[in-house]
């Protein structure tokens, strides 16, 4: 599906006249120079995650020419990035900025407005600025991966004192994943409550005739906080990141994280469960075991149908019916891999020296045994490209790219998450799985949840897995999707991240004492960005010249 070319042709934005806008666009390229401006006007191309688009979602939803950019800049410094922001407020353009655009199952790198222009800010500002080995953290650019940051701590000889935390993916950015509130696999999995400072352009113009720019915490100090921004993420005053996550407020051009030291030594474990009624009693078992840090990164259990489909072979290698997938195909699959026939997998990691984690583990062993059937996998009977070698390593800090094979269970495979929220008890996993199953029953789609605990919260994502080409198919996802955000948010259960095609219903869903929250956040939006240039419609924010005209999906 690579190279189509584009049918509704340059996708102008809404409100400018296409003259107007090239007139625009040259304009731009004066200020920053050619080569650093490019118009979107021939094809879509696709790639694939190492070589992705800019300017639109690899992985859509809706129609591949809906949530498309009119054009690309990329500016090389945060001077680059005012001028841009004056650039839009004076021509009323809508930009949308990226740090690398790899957000794949959140929209990737498309913009919500059709026709709004990318910063794609990934490209040229993209250095390491600093890792400090004593204090244990670093300060990075919007273009710096989790790749970049693991090599750059390699090549330095820092790897057996410092570690990262990644997502399962490790091609994204640190800034743009950290902000989207992303999570990886060791204790400094909750990227956000990781972070220590951010530097902000905001996106209007001041009285002055200055797009102001600001640093967040100790960074506000006069001497630009050099010495303890990393270290104490508050300053002084209202603490302002909040913000500017899963917002539209400011473009990010700086970013402070905190670094995880070697623990010295860690070792992943694997337990499996034969039956999907196991789901609650497990639960239950996880809880304190996970709060009182028995258990010390996310726990993550996931569903059979999930380990199978990991495998990276097409789903007809097992089954070519209609519907999802029957229970005894499942189980007569999953008898012929290592880890058995079973209905739920738990993926943990244990830290610290040999006789650390000896205590905790002999613990887990024991509160998980009082499941009947449960399973010890010994790693040593595992092959080298079992899965459980790729938590391995996501789960000890080093990136990986082994979980994007699961998007081979369908051709042209595409996939998208529900990922409610709630307490880590079992009725709500329970009651959570059993409307997810309804839902993807009714539209005749397998369901592969995991359950995923982040400390006093559990995440369920199930992740869809689509054939992006097939018009019918990204239907039946959207109204499963669409179905079980409602039936969630009637039992009191909310997103915590979702698609740039169902921000605007899930918005909708956190509307207590009359859609208060937006009320609230509709006032900073006009108060930051009175012409609304940024983002607008990102995370269900409209600014005023957008709001209640037709926009929302
Ligand atoms: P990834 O890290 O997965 O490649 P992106 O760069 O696509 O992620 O970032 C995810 C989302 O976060 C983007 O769609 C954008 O809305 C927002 N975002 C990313 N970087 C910035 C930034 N520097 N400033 C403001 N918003 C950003």
């Amino acid at each position: 599906q690579d190279d189509i070319p584009l049918e509704r042709g340059l996708p102008v934005p809404q409100g400018i006249s296409k003259s107007a806008f090239l007139a625009a666009i040259d304009e731009l390229r004066t200020l920053l120079g050619k080569e650093h401006v490019q118009l979107n006007d021939t094809q879509i191309s696709n790639g694939w995650y190492m070589e992705h688009p800019n300017t639109h979602d690899m992985m859509p939803l809706l129609d591949s020419e809906e949530f498309i950019a009119s054009a690309v800049v990329y500016p090389g410094s945060v001077d680059d990035v005012k001028i841009i922001v004056k650039w839009a407020n004076k021509n009323l353009i809508p930009l949308f900025p990226i740090s690398i655009g790899r957000n794949l199952g959140y929209g990737g790198s498309a913009p919500r407005v059709r026709g709004s222009v990318t910063i794609d800010l990934g490209r040229r500002m993209n250095r390491i600025l600093n890792i400090n080995a004593d204090d244990f953290t670093c300060l990075v650019e919007p273009g710096v991966t989790f790749y970049a940051l693991h090599e750059e701590i390699v090549r330095r000889g820092l790897e057996d004192k410092i570690w990262i935390d990644t997502p399962d993916l490790g091609g994204g950015s640190v800034v743009g994943n950290t902000l989207d509130r992303g999570v990886g696999y060791t204790p400094y999995g909750d990227h956000w409550a990781c972070h220590s400072g951010l530097e902000v352009v905001l996106p209007s113009v001041g009285d002055d005739n200055e797009v102001p720019v600001f640093r967040t915490g100790m960074g506000a100090l006069g001497v630009g906080g050099e010495n303890t921004w990393q270290c104490f993420p508050y300053g002084f005053g209202p603490f302002s990141d909040g913000i500017f996550s899963q917002s539209n407020f400011g473009i990010v051009t700086k970013m402070g994280m905190t670094l995880m030291p070697n623990p010295g030594g860690h070792e992943s474990f694997m337990y499996t469960f034969q039956n999907e009624s196991d789901l609650a009693p497990l639960i239950e078992i996880i809880r304190p075991l996970r709060i009182s840090n028995i258990l010390e990164n996310v726990a993550q259990l996931r569903h059979g149908l999930q380990t199978l489909s990991v495998k990276g072979q097409p789903r007809t290698k097992y089954y070519s019916g209609k519907g999802p997938m029957p229970p005894d195909i499942v189980s007569k699959h999953l008898r012929e891999t290592k880890t058995g026939d079973c209905a739920w997998v738990y993926y943990g990691m244990s830290y610290g020296p040999q006789h650390i984690r000896a205590h905790k583990l002999a613990l887990i062993d024991s509160e998980f045994q009082k499941i009947p059937g449960c399973k010890k996998i010994d790693p040593a009977t595992l092959p080298a490209d079992e899965y459980f070698w790729s938590r391995d390593k996501i789960a000890s800090g080093t990136p990986d790219m082994e979980e994007l094979k699961w998007v081979n269970w369908m051709p042209n495979g595409a996939h998208i998450a529900f990922s409610p929220v709630s307490p880590i008890r079992g009725p709500d996993a329970e009651r959570l799985f059993a409307l997810a199953r309804k839902r993807h029953e009714e539209q005749g789609l397998d369901v592969m949840p995991a359950f995923c605990v982040g400390l006093r919260e559990m995440h369920l994502i199930i992740e869809i897995v689509y054939d992006a080409t097939d018009a019918d198919m990204r239907k039946r996802a959207e109204r499963c999707l669409r179905d079980m955000i409602d039936d969630a948010a009637a039992f009191g259960y909310g997103e915590y991240r979702t698609h740039l095609a169902l921000m605007d219903q899930v918005a909708g869903t956190y509307n207590w004492n009359d859609n208060a929250l937006m009320k609230f956040n509709n006032k900073i939006k006009d108060a930051l960005d009175p012409n609304g240039i940024l983002a607008p419609g990102r995370c269900g924010i409209w600014p005023k010249r957008y709001r209640n005209r037709g926009w929302e999906l």
